[in-house]
């Protein structure tokens, strides 16, 4: 087994922290969750062509990073449970919540029976056009079947197109995309899961005021932008941040960079 040190974060692990302080507008009193999002977790392959190769990461990787996080004084949380600890400023223990985008299936192969066998359940952002439309991509059943072990299913959009407002976009012509975009899911979760979507990962964490403003009256309570700085104090559920790690780093560096943001929280507080 290589050594932590050697072990890099090939851009596919993502880390994700909220502040209490930001979503509520209030003082920090103490706490930090992190979201970890993970896309493909998959054996490294010989042939050498890996173009996702900054999305993925290997079985043995997770195997590790769940270990830590299980050393670690941490609750693992649904994302149910961090909007709840969110919207009721509930932050007397730091939190850890687990999300899968896109739907892949070796979401169900590899990222599933580790979750599973350390007892973890993850949260599964997929868009819709991808369920069930190849090999690689999860299906309807097997999304259900991941839900009724208590893994939780939300929304990605339908397409995964960057949902801002494009330039010489009418009125009619956005609101026309958002409603596919953001209805189309909520309808086929409805049908396929029995619930529609209560949250939505942005696809490339991308949003403008119109797309949040969409997604609030088509329904979501929540939903994940993607910002590497510090969030504003106007902060909202639907404008949640989250902080990636773009470049490669070791799991020292990943765990360091946990620690050091907890520090850098309750040293506000004081
Ligand atoms: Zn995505």
């Amino acid at each position: 087994m290589p050594s932590l040190k050697t072990t890099i974060i090939r851009g596919g692990l993502e880390a994700l922290y909220f502040s209490g302080a930001n979503v509520l507008m209030r003082p920090f009193v103490s706490g930090v969750g992190a979201i970890l999002t993970l896309h493909h977790v998959r054996p490294q392959r010989p042939d050498g062509f890996q173009p996702n190769r900054l999305l993925e990461v290997t079985p043995e990787f997770l195997e590790r990073v769940l270990r830590f996080l299980r050393r670690q004084q941490l609750d693992i949380v649904s994302l149910d449970e961090v909007y709840r600890r969110l919207v009721e400023a509930d932050f007397s223990r730091r939190f850890v919540c687990i999300t899968i985008d896109d739907g892949y299936r070796d979401t169900l192969q590899y990222a599933y029976p580790i979750l599973t066998k350390h007892g973890f359940t993850a949260t599964l952002f997929v868009y819709t056009d991808y369920v069930g439309a190849g090999r690689n991509s999860l299906s309807w059943p097997e999304l259900r079947e991941l839900a009724a072990e208590g893994f939780d299913i939300q929304a990605h959009s339908k397409t995964h197109g960057d949902l801002r407002r494009t330039i010489g976009e009418t009125d009619a012509q956005f609101a026309r995309r958002m409603q596919a975009e953001l209805e189309v899911p909520r309808g086929l979760f409805q049908r396929n899961l029995g619930a529609p979507p209560t949250t939505l990962a942005y696809p490339y964490g991308a949003a403008d005021e119109d797309v949040v403003r969409a997604v609030r009256e088509t329904g979501y309570a929540a939903a994940f932008t993607v910002r590497r700085e510090g969030n504003p104090s106007f902060v909202t559920p639907l404008r949640a941040h989250r902080s990636q790690i773009y470049s490669e780093m070791s799991l020292q560096d990943f765990i360091k960079n946990l620690e050091v943001r907890h520090e850098e929280r309750l040293g506000e507080a004081q």
